[in-house]
């Protein structure tokens, strides 16, 4: 078929409008938020329905063509990028939620409700949707699914997996399932569900997801401390988890601070200035919390482990205490980072971010590098900031060669390439890092099983 043919048969898939082919289409839906790959799809589709869905499906199984999902487009690892010719299948239509079981705490979403607009629905209900990070008000929950989101709240809530009830997909053959029909408990065999959380779309489309919602929490609380060096975040971090329960641990270096500050719009959270910063968050329900809090952070400074601190007292200071994590990845987007979102056990933290700085000194020494990430989870974002003389491609390829050196000392901590970012493209050729070869010929074999003719996202998580 010619790709005119396939086009003008899209449209009689979907409405005849929902099929978008030009240049501006093709560039804003072809690409997510990296920057290594140019976008060069065939054309973008909007099914409304299911059965569009399923349509679109069985066509592309015909025609042997390459269907790539595209959510909120705010991923990181180039899984929603279409740099070869694919149909990029969009949910921006299908974006309700309805059936809200108050006695369940369950909500049924369509694939393009925004992450935000399912926050603000549990508000409105009196209840809470813990999955939260800085492009919460791009990204889509099929998006979320696919890359088993986790973001700042994770050390208490866990990441998008724990959130999903039960999902309804189209598979790459075109056969609707409907995966584990939201039940708590479920022990009958194999649960799939899990399977196409953090598939990437490699499996087939998440169509429908019902996710639960958590009690709401009270009087959240936010502590910014300056340390006077990475040692001794993570001792600050034991000294709060043993008197508090944490809702976030976050941390951040001085040169992410120097970049926040140069924003202009960001108060400081006090004078001094120190090479790491922790910003924790906690629940304050009583007096005696609160006093908790503080009795803490006078130990931490007693025992050399911060210099500074300030404890939010309003709901405009927890704000603004967070904006100072919250805008880095946005704000350091200007210098086109290269991203490494890594992860080791939390015990292990401190001596593989030395391993790893070290690394990066040797081989980076011209390069500005930007820490920050969700230790309380073991998770550290390492980016490094383009020089102005490089190119991008040059800027990329010299990163990638170091890449060997970084993901030695991963998989030397047996950890992880990936924390929550997803493999998509940047990372595929690493996978091997983290997963041993049965490992990936066992996770090949259940891509076969869905997608057959391998039209769902190929090239991602796989070479
Ligand atoms: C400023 C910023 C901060 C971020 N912070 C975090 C963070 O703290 N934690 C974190 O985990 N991530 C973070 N991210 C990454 C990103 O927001 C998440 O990966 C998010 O889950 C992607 O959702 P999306 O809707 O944008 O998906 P997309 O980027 O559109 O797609 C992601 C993957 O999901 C697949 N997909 C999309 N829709 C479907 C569907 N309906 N069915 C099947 N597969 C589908 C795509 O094919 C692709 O493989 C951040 C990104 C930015 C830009």
């Amino acid at each position: 078929m010619t790709p005119e043919a396939v086009i003008d048969t899209l449209k009689t898939l979907v409405e005849p409008d929902k099929v978008r082919v030009d240049a501006e289409s093709l560039n804003t839906w072809g690409k997510d938020w990296t920057k290594h790959f140019e976008p060069a799809p065939l054309a973008i589709v909007f099914p409304k329905t299911v059965e569009q869905v399923q349509a679109i499906v069985r066509f592309a199984n015909e025609q042997k063509l390459a269907l790539v999902p595209s959510g909120g487009r705010t991923g990181l690892s180039a899984a929603a990028v279409a740099a070869n010719g694919e149909i990029v299948v969009s949910f921006d239509y299908m974006n309700q939620i309805s059936d809200f079981n108050a006695f369940d705490r369950t909500v049924v979403c369509q694939p393009g409700v925004i992450t935000a607009q399912l926050q603000q629905f549990a508000e409105e209900q009196g209840l809470y949707y813990p999955v939260d990070f800085a492009s919460a008000g791009s990204s889509q929950i099929g998006g979320n699914i696919g890359t088993n989101a986790g973001g700042i709240k994770v050390i208490r809530y866990g990441m998008t997996r724990n959130w999903v009830a039960g999902l309804k997909v189209v598979t790459g053959t075109g056969e609707l399932l409907e995966l584990n029909k939201d039940l708590i408990k479920n022990a009958t065999g194999y649960d799939m569900r899990q399977l196409f959380i953090g598939a990437e779309g490699t499996l087939g489309f998440v169509v429908e997801a019902t996710m639960r919602l958590d009690r709401a929490p009270k009087n959240l609380t936010a502590m910014v401390l300056g340390t006077p060096d990475f040692d001794s975040i993570m001792p600050v971090l034991h000294a709060f988890q043993d008197k508090l329960d944490l809702t976030a641990f976050e941390f951040f270096s001085d040169k992410a601070m120097a970049k926040i500050m140069g924003r202009g719009d960001v108060p400081a959270p006090f004078a001094t200035d120190c090479p790491f910063y922790a910003l924790l968050e906690f629940e304050a329900i009583s007096d005696d919390i609160a006093n908790d809090a503080l009795a803490t952070f006078e130990h931490c400074v007693e025992q050399g482990w911060v210099l500074d601190g300030v404890m939010s007292q309003s709901d405009q200071q927890l704000q603004n205490l967070w904006k100072l994590r919250e805008f880095i990845s946005e704000t350091i987007s200007h210098w086109t980072p290269y991203k490494n979102d890594i992860s080791v056990t939390v015990g292990k933290v401190p001596a593989f971010l030395h391993e790893i700085d070290a690394i990066v000194g040797e081989h980076y020494p011209d390069f500005e590098i930007v820490w920050f990430g969700h230790i309380g989870d073991g998770n550290l974002h390492l980016n490094i900031l383009k020089p102005d003389n490089l190119s991008k491609d040059e800027f990329f390829e010299k990163c990638a060669t170091v890449n060997k050196w970084v993901f030695e000392v991963v998989e030397k901590y047996n950890g992880s390439i990936s924390a929550e970012h997803g493999v998509g493209m940047t990372k595929r050729d690493y996978l091997t890092y983290s997963r041993s070869p049965a490992e990936i010929a066992v996770m090949k074999s259940i891509k076969a099983v869905f997608d057959p003719n391998g039209i769902m996202n190929p090239g991602k998580i796989f070479a």
